[in-house]
């Protein structure tokens, strides 16, 4: 395959803090030889192990892209041994704009990998992480959130693989994150997502879901900054004592174990929710119902969960079509 065409002034192998730019060709009538320029940081101290930090893989998911900013003004290489490699907002056009996909080409970046180099925008950077930035890295935590429309329970996440010694070290540094909550996603190896890139590279890959509703909530941001520091510490990159703050797990466990953890809108209308985030169900209770605003004499359509579990996850708008995703449920690791 050839290789990527995205560039940097940025040298990964140079000790100090540098703060540059991916540059992406992108070749429009207002800029003939223009690039999309995606911001980088890099602090390296050193030898050491190098954690790969990077948020705004969906544009409007922003507590990581706050806390990775914050970390850049904050962290600096006498802080550290090895290597840190900051990207707040590595689908640059999408979080510009404020959305889930890239504006240049409706791109969702969580769905291209591994990528392609001579693909639109979106693949290209799915590829130039796949093949420059996931080789560099010991760990990497890409940081999400729910985006416009759906809305959390704050969770740190980890990616299974099929390595079990792999699984092993992730877990353990799901655990050191200290997120309230430790959500253990299962290996699925047809999804295209960055965190089944990275396990496939060898990765401790993180994840999560810090918030929703295409806002920033203020305990979302304090999860992944504290976080960030405890998993900097684990990997030996910063010393336990810069580390120290209010949250340092244990974190409760959660699973997704099978489709029927997610309810779905039935119908096209106005989504009344049954339940909040939190809330405890059981397979057979009313999830919520469709209300038909522009033909109010029709009965409301329910919708009924097909499983047991805590709600996780809500839809956020209230407008729904049908096959909208307005509820999911996780459960405890046995
Ligand atoms: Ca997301």
């Amino acid at each position: 395959m050839s290789q990527s065409m995205i560039w940097t002034r940025v040298d990964y192998e140079k000790d100090g803090k540098q703060n540059g730019w991916l540059q992406l060709p992108h070749s429009v009538t207002r800029s003939a030889y223009g690039n999309v320029s995606i911001p980088l940081t890099v602090i390296k101290n050193g030898k050491g192990p190098t954690a790969f930090l990077m948020a705004g893989n969906h544009g409007d998911e922003y507590e990581g892209q706050v806390a990775l900013c914050k970390l850049i003004q904050s962290l600096e290489p006498h802080h550290i041994q090895g290597r840190v490699i900051i990207i707040p907002a590595i689908n640059l056009p999408a979080a510009m704009a404020g959305v889930r996909v890239s504006p240049i080409d409706q791109g969702n970046l969580n769905r291209s990998f591994p990528g392609d180099p001579n693909g639109t925008a979106t693949y290209a950077i799915a590829h130039y992480i796949d093949t420059v930035l996931y080789p560099m890295a010991d760990i990497h935590h890409d940081l999400h959130s729910g985006g416009s429309s759906l809305q959390y329970l704050p969770f740190a996440s980890m990616r299974q693989s099929q390595d079990a010694a792999l699984n092993a070290r992730a877990t353990s540094a799901l655990k050191a994150f200290g997120a309230p909550i430790g959500l253990i996603w299962a290996y699925s190896p047809d999804s295209r997502l960055s965190s089944v890139a990275a396990v496939n590279r060898n990765l401790v890959a993180l994840g999560g879901e810090f918030g929703g509703g295409g806002s920033v909530t203020s305990s979302g941001v304090r999860i992944v900054e504290q976080g960030l520091k405890n998993l900097l510490a684990h990997a030996g990159i910063i010393e336990a004592s810069r580390a120290v703050g209010p949250y340092a797990g244990p974190s409760r466990l959660m699973e997704i174990k099978s489709r029927d953890y997610y309810v779905y809108a039935p119908e096209a209308g106005l989504f009344e929710p049954a339940v909040e985030l939190g809330d405890t169900v059981r397979r057979g209770d009313v999830c919520g119902k469709v209300y038909f605003v522009d033909n109010p004499g029709r009965a409301p359509e329910p919708c009924y969960f097909e499983g047991d579990g805590m709600v996780i996850c809500k839809r956020h708008f209230g407008r729904v079509e049908r096959g909208d995703c307005v509820v999911h449920l996780a459960t405890d690791v046995a």
